[in-house]
């Protein structure tokens, strides 16, 4: 595993001093995976099926709210993760730039298959303008009740921006039944 990631940060140019400095976790990715939900586009997204069932709860609860939630971003593989790094670097962006926004691969939330980036109708996805929303307000109200937390707060010290739609399911945290 850490060989592997080892080779894939050799090859985009991201230091181990750089990984190290940004004070960040490997994660395993997941094995196991369902899906989730699909998007008007055909495009389906996929968690472990603890995270699906618990997101589903989630979903279903915020719809009683009237707060319609969607997924933006699920599970996305160690080597996806690589090819959005790569087409980055081939657009001249540079790596610290590009660090920023995106996870290293092997230290990204979203290949363990429990990250959500989330949105809801009328928000363009992934921006700040989602912290505005009610669809944000009902998440920090009720998330950790289904096991979903905010990863990325502002000022969090792994140097990533403020992410206000990407939300991670944990196992051991306590789920409303
Ligand atoms: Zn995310």
């Amino acid at each position: 595993m850490h060989q592997r990631l080892k080779t894939i940060a050799d090859d985009l140019g991201i230091s181990e001093s750089l990984l190290l400095a940004k004070n960040l976790c490997v994660y395993q990715e997941a094995t196991e995976l369902e899906v989730v939900s699909t998007d008007n586009q055909g495009r389906s997204y996929q968690l472990t099926p603890v995270a699906a069932a618990a997101w589903r709860k989630l979903s279903a609860c915020a719809v009683l709210d009237d707060v319609e939630l969607t997924l933006v971003s699920a599970f996305r593989s160690i080597d996806r993760q690589a090819d959005i790094i790569r087409r980055k670097l081939a657009a001249d962006i540079s790596i610290d730039d590009i660090l920023t926004v995106l996870a290293p691969p092997g230290y990204s939330e979203h290949h363990t298959g429990c990250a959500v980036d989330i949105s809801t109708p009328g928000t363009a996805p992934a921006t700040l303008a989602f912290e505005q929303t009610s669809a944000f307000a009902w998440l920090n109200a009720h998330a950790q009740h289904f096991g979903f937390y905010l990863s990325f707060p502002q000022d969090n010290t792994y140097g990533y921006q403020y992410e206000p739609w990407h939300w991670c399911f944990h196992p051991s945290s306590p789920t409303a039944d």
